[in-house]
């Protein structure tokens, strides 16, 4: 049970106002950051393979334009509404300021349960719904990527829609696709290779040895598979791994690649040989000393949270924790790395795609990557460092420096007219 007065956007907005109150802004200010600069909802008319029509929903929002094009995924899930998109929006725009990529934040979702639908049909969905946001996206004002229940695949479909309706191959109009059409080298793993710095530079900074240091990782795809695999990598314990159908312990540390290839085959981490199965809401509260959230948000909140045992939590996900549940556990000195920071590897390297396309000219993966790891731990210490000089939580300080540096590129602009 999550908070019950806790949504994404009502918890965005609450800490976008905290974090306008500190720097003194005036009233019109959080005003204009708390809506989103422009909201397009669609209708997606479906023929399913059995040649009936289902009516599906989508939406793209564009928090801001103030410091770039407006840049963030799209997701297909059975939850999308218009509000969540809302705060996904907004948290992208922290995001982009925050690891200074020159962009504001979007996002975009379909309600759809892309596991009930099958390929032939999730690719007519995408290009109804591309060519229906076509008039507000493109290289140069909004640029789509994946996020949950999308994929390479899709960003395939959408830069071929867009591409064939303008004539010519636009490949910087999204990112995340695949590398034979564009993709960078290093995109697919750069949120979980983002996360896994972060995350090893918190520990030091924490007196935790990585080395000594024991995981939990809530989720299996495209970050949390990632990440317990980096994890695991550098030297870590990974004692717990879950995704939405359960749970695996072992105290001894579980084989990642090993799960991987169970996952391969079965599409769920649940019957795994190499560990003991175990409850999936219970992995949040295993005694670990990093507790990496990497599915959806809000499973963090006031009633769980009172429990969770981790030394360090790292959001691989975005907004996996409430305001209420951050109170808490910032009162018994856990330490929570934010999502604006901790899973900003994704968006750095789709700069770095979109950089690669507009140029046509591609990088190495050495390149991409240690690019990469260089603005992650830039923007750790500039936020680590921040926090202690204004005794804040490293949220409350990321915040901050990501609403400032917006703020800063809304006055110098001017309002028009
Ligand atoms: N969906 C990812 C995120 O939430 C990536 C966005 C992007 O690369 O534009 O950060």
């Amino acid at each position: 049970m999550a908070d019950p007065i806790s949504t994404p956007l009502k918890d965005a907005r609450a800490r976008l106002k905290e974090a306008t109150e500190l720097l003194g802004c005036d009233p019109g200010m959080y005003a204009v950051l708390s809506n989103a600069a422009r909201e397009l909802t669609v209708s997606i008319p479906l023929r399913r393979d059995d040649d009936s029509v289902e009516v599906l929903t989508g939406y793209r929002v564009q928090h801001s334009v103030a410091r770039g094009p407006a840049k963030g995924g799209l997701r297909y899930s059975p939850h999308v509404n218009l509000d969540e998109v809302r705060a996904l929006a907004m948290w992208m725009t922290w995001k982009c300021a925050l690891l200074d990529v020159p962009y504001g934040g979007a996002k975009g979702g379909v309600t759809i349960d892309p596991r009930a639908h099958s390929e032939r049909e999730l690719e007519r969905v995408t290009r109804r719904y591309t060519s229906a946001i076509m008039p507000i996206i493109g290289p140069e004002t909004d640029i789509p990527a994946p996020d949950v229940g999308t994929n390479e695949q899709t960003m395939a479909w959408m830069m071929d829609t867009y591409s064939m309706n303008k004539g010519y191959s636009i490949p910087a109009v999204v990112t995340g696709k695949p590398i034979s059409i564009g993709g960078s080298l290093g995109r697919a793993t750069s949120t979980s290779e983002g996360v896994v710095h972060v995350a090893l530079a918190a520990l030091r900074d924490n007196g935790l040895d990585p080395a000594k240091s024991t995981a939990a990782v809530q989720g299996f795809g495209k970050v949390g598979r990632g990440a317990a695999q980096f994890a695991f990598e550098a030297g870590l314990k990974v004692v717990g791994i879950s995704d939405e159908f359960g749970g695996l312990f072992n105290p001894n540390g579980i084989d990642i690649a090993k799960l991987g290839e169970h996952v391969d085959k079965t599409g769920s981490v649940v019957g795994f040989k190499g560990a003991e199965p175990i409850d999936g809401h219970d992995l949040l509260e295993m005694d670990v000393d990093l507790l990496i959230p990497a599915a959806v948000e809000g499973v963090i909140h006031e009633q769980n949270a009172p429990r969770i045992k981790a030394k360090l939590i790292v959001e691989g996900a975005n907004g996996p924790t409430t305001p209420a549940a951050d109170k808490i556990l910032e009162a018994r000195g856990c330490v929570i790395v934010p999502d604006i920071l901790a899973n900003a590897g994704g968006v750095i390297v789709s700069y770095f795609e979109w950089v690669q396309g507009n140029q046509a000219y591609w990088w190495g993966k050495d390149e991409v990557e240690s690019k990469l790891e260089e603005r992650m731990l830039g923007a750790w210490a500039k936020v680590h460092d921040f926090a202690k000089s204004k005794k804040l939580s490293l949220r409350g300080a990321a915040t901050v420096l990501a609403v400032q540096r917006v703020v800063e590129a809304h006055e110098i602009r001017g309002l028009y007219p």
